[in-house]
C-alpha cells in the first residue's frame, strides 16, 4: 500500500482522506519509518533542508476562557498571573531579531487588558522598526481587530481549530465557540494572512478518523501553517487525569500532513518536545520544517503553564542540535548567532 500512497501523491501532489487515515493507522516500525522517509524527502525536495526558527513571546498568561485542557484557563487560581508591559515586549522582540530570528510570534491567553490599539501599535513597531515578520496567536478577537493588525504589518496568525469534530470540540470548550472559530479562520485567510491552524492529538473521544478529518479540513481551508501537538495532561484542569497524547501518532500525523499539504510550514511542536525531546528533533526528519524557540524571559515563562513540565526551547541549543543533525538553519540566523557569540559569548542566552 505504501506504493499506492506514493503514486497517489505523485499524481495529485496531495493525499485524500483514505490515504491520510492509512498513514495515521500505521503501527509497524518498518512501515512507519518508510512513510516518514517519504514525507522527509518531499519536504526537503520542495521546501529545502533549512529548518526555520521562529521566536515566541508569551506576553500574558491571563485568559478569560476555560478550555478544559489548558493550565492558564481562567478558573485555574493556583498559577501566578503576569502581563509583560508593551515596551518590554518590544525589547524582547528586538533581542530576538538581533539573535537572528526573522519571525516574532506574539502569544497570550485571551486577555483584553491589551486593547486593539495597544496591539496594533506594537505590531506596527515590531514589523516596521525591526523589519521582521509578525505572527499573532492571541485567540479570538473581532474581525475588525484582525483587519487592523493585518494593516499594521502582521502577516501570520495561529488559531488552532483544535478538533473539527464538533462534539469533541464542544466537550472541551464550554463556551462552544466552534462556528465562530471556523468562520474566523476563513476570514483570516480572506484577509491575506498566512493562516495557521491545527489540532490537539489525544482529546477525549478522538479517533484516527477524527484526526484524518482535521488534516483534510486544513487542506480544504487553505491553512498554510500547521500546529499539531499531543495533549499533555495538566494539573488543576478538568482533564488532569487524562493520559497524554501519543508521540508516535503525532509523528504519523506530521508525515500524513506533509504529503497532504506539501508546502505547509509545520513546526515540530514544543508539546511533542515536552513529551520527548528526541521526538521533536526526529519530527524534522518526518516532514516538519519549523521549530519555535522561546524568547519569554524566565521570570515570566515559568508561569506560562499551558501544560505541565513545558520545556524551554532555547535558540542556541536548538540551532546547535539542528546543525548536528546535518540540517541547516537560515543563513541570517546563523550569521547573527555568530555575531552574538563574538560580542557576548552567548552569556545572555
Ligand atoms: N489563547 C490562544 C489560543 O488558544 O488560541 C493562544 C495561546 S494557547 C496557549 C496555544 C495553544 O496551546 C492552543 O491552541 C492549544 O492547542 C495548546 N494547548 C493548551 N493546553 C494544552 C495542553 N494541555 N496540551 C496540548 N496543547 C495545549
Ligand atoms: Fe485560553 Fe488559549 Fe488556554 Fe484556551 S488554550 S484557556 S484560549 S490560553
Amino acid at each position: 500500500e505504501i506504493n499506492e500512497v506514493i503514486d497517489y501523491f505523485l499524481k495529485h501532489m496531495t493525499l485524500n482522506y483514505e490515504k491520510v487515515l492509512w498513514i495515521l493507522s500505521l503501527n509497524e516500525e518498518n512501515l512507519k519509518e518508510k512513510i516518514y522517509k517519504v514525507a522527509d524527502i518531499v519536504n526537503k525536495t520542495l521546501n529545502t533542508d533549512i529548518v526555520t526558527l521562529k521566536g515566541v513571546i508569551e506576553f500574558s498568561n491571563y485568559c478569560k476562557k476555560s478550555c478544559y485542557y489548558c493550565g492558564i484557563r481562567v478558573q485555574n487560581d493556583i498559577i501566578k498571573r503576569y502581563r509583560i508591559p508593551i515596551d518590554e515586549i518590544f525589547e524582547i522582540a528586538k533581542n530576538g531579531v538581533e539573535s537572528g530570528l526573522t519571525t516574532i510570534i506574539l502569544q497570550s491567553g485571551e486577555d483584553d487588558f491589551y486593547s486593539d490599539d495597544d496591539l496594533e501599535k506594537l505590531i506596527f513597531r515590531i514589523h516596521h522598526e525591526l523589519k521582521t515578520a509578525v505572527s499573532i496567536s492571541i485567540g479570538e478577537r473581532s474581525k475588525e481587530a484582525y483587519k487592523r493588525f493585518r494593516n499594521a504589518g502582521a502577516s501570520k496568525v495561529l488559531l488552532k481549530h483544535e478538533a473539527i469534530n464538533r462534539k469533541i470540540f464542544e466537550d472541551v470548550h464550554p463556551d462552544k465557540d466552534y462556528d465562530l472559530r471556523i468562520e474566523l479562520l476563513d476570514y483570516l485567510v480572506e484577509l491575506g494572512y498566512i493562516t495557521g491552524s491545527g489540532n490537539i492529538i489525544g482529546l477525549p473521544g478522538q479517533t484516527l478518523e477524527d484526526i484524518a478529518k482535521d488534516i483534510i479540513f486544513m487542506k480544504e481551508h487553505n491553512i498554510k501553517m500547521i500546529g499539531m501537538g499531543p495533549f499533555i495532561s495538566t494539573h488543576n484542569t478538568p482533564l488532569e487525569n487524562l493520559e497524554n497524547g501519543s508521540a508516535e501518532l503525532t509523528l504519523n500525523a506530521y508525515a500524513a500532513t506533509r504529503l497532504t499539504i506539501p508546502f505547509a510550514q509545520m513546526p515540530a511542536t514544543t508539546a511533542l518536545g515536552t513529551i520527548d525531546r528526541n521526538y521533536q528533533f526526529k519530527a524534522l526528519n518526518c516532514g516538519c520544517n519549523v521549530i519555535m524557540v522561546n524568547l519569554t524571559p524566565d521570570e515570566y515563562r515559568e508561569n506560562y503553564n499551558i501544560y505541565d513540565e513545558k520545556i524551554k526551547v532555547d535558540l542556541l541549543g536548538t540551532a546547535q542540535r539542528i546543525l548536528d543533525m546535518g540540517l541547516k538553519i537560515p543563513p541570517y540566523t546563523l550569521r547573527n548567532l555568530f555575531i552574538k557569540e563574538a560580542q557576548y559569548g552567548f552569556s545572555n542566552e
